[in-house]
């Protein structure tokens, strides 16, 4: 096969690397997005859940909205359930498959070359262009690793891998009549230990799944016991199971997301909410830096480290301080044992509180309720020494 040569090539068709390969070529560089999978955007490996806010910076996904959900109910260790509800949408359910697909045709609307079906193995360094290792022969100025959780371009520029990854796993079902406009959320040790599980209404479908660390049991076993085990039995009862996603969510911050030749973003770079799992809306917010900064490298001709990491303070800048924070977040409350989660929850119970979460809550911004919630709620400041211990008092 005859080599190509591209301005940039990105590796990995999700919503981070779709986005930041549509800024590139529309700038006017050639854009090769290598894709490993032949249908893009399957198989989907998520809960289909993000912000009105996100929705908007991917505004030609619109249509692939199934369900608008404007709360949802929490339920304790022992089953004490917690609802929360705004007055409007606080976040919608999208057909994941269909987003993706969205976000890949306007990366080549834009004039990017898709080359699905394409495993890349990796990179080598050349000089003036980088060649990228897979089935298709193309040499690249620019690679962008928007390759997920197990980047293999991470690897090949040398950087941080993440602290650890969170496995998570799945269902859609048929036959259920839930509530539309809330989502559930169910915490304990024994139900998805360091995690949560969640029942999503998604309009015909419902959708259930958790995420676990540190279980001696596998995310599958953990996914039968919702089926068995009260509360979630009871809700679940009836249900046809359509189809299972499972994937991996990478935790941690990395020192640096560049190097010589190259930036990796979205899961790739870690840049997931730790307290959601949810990796969609800080990927396309990375996306836009990891761009800006491309283009300005293809401008000046300047591939170097050096050159590339104004992306990092660039993305760092606007959301590294609430990714940090919602990592602080979790270890805490990961640290924390049933009976402590069950004594929070009885705090949480308050009106004045819930009134509090209802208005502030955001759940691309975790951290504002967190600090909001710990100067209302006197109690809650015996679980803040772990908190002080972490800084995120110092906001
Ligand atoms: C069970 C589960 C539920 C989730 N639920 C939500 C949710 O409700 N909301 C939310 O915001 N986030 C959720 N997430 C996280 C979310 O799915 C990710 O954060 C998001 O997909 C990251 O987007 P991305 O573009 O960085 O990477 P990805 O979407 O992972 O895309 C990476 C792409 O790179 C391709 N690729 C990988 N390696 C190679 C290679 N070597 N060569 C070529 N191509 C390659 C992959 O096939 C993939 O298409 C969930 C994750 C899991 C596991």
């Amino acid at each position: 096969m005859a080599q190509r040569i591209f301005d940039a090539a990105v590796v990995g068709a999700g919503p981070a690397g779709c986005s930041a390969a549509g800024l590139i070529a529309k700038a006017g560089f050639s854009v090769a997005v290598m894709e490993e999978h032949s249908n893009p955007g399957e198989p989907v490996q998520c809960a289909g859940l993000i912000s009105p806010r996100c929705l908007s910076i991917a505004s030609e996904a619109g249509h692939t909205v199934i369900n608008r959900l404007r709360g949802a109910r929490i339920y304790s260790p022992a089953g004490n359930p917690l609802d929360i509800m705004g007055k409007e949408a606080q976040a919608v359910v999208i057909d994941r498959a269909a987003f993706d697909r969205s976000m890949l045709n306007r990366a080549s609307d834009s004039g990017a070359e898709i080359f699905a079906g394409t495993r890349v193995k990796g990179i080598q360094p050349g000089p003036g262009f980088s060649t990228v290792l897979g089935s298709a022969d193309v040499k690249a100025r620019l690679v962008i690793g928007a390759d997920g959780p197990k980047s293999c371009i991470r690897r090949a520029l040398g950087l941080d891998e993440p602290t650890f990854m969170m496995h998570g796993i799945g269902a859609e079902l048929r036959g259920l009549d839930i509530e539309q406009d809330r989502a559930m959320v169910f915490f304990g040790r024994e139900l998805a230990p360091n995690f949560f599980a969640w029942i999503i209404p998604a309009g015909e479908t419902t959708r259930v799944g958790l995420c676990v660390r540190g279980s001696g049991r596998t995310p599958s076993e953990h996914l039968a016991a919702l089926f068995k085990k009260s509360p979630t039995a009871e809700i679940l009862r009836g249900a046809k199971v359509e189809s299972y996603h499972a994937g991996m969510i990478p935790f941690g911050m990395l020192a640096r997301t560049y190097g010589d030749g190259g930036m990796v973003v979205g899961d790739a770079a870690c840049q997931v909410k730790a307290t959601s799992g949810g990796g969609i809306y800080p990927g396309l917010v990375c996306a836009k830096y990891c761009a800006e900064t491309a283009v300005s490298a293809l401008e000046s001709d300047d591939f170097s480290a050096k050159a590339l990491a104004g992306y990092h303070t660039g993305w760092t800048s606007e959301i590294g301080d609430e990714l940090g924070k919602a990592l602080i977040m979790y270890r805490v409350f990961s640290s924390l044992d049933d009976r402590q989660l069950e004594d929070i929850f009885g705090m949480l119970a308050n009106p004045d509180i819930t009134e509090i979460i209802n208005r502030i809550g955001d759940i691309d911004y975790p951290s504002k309720l967190a600090w909001t919630l710990l100067r209302k709620e006197p109690g809650l400041l015996k679980y803040a020494g772990k908190f002080l211990k972490h800084g995120i008092l110092e906001m």
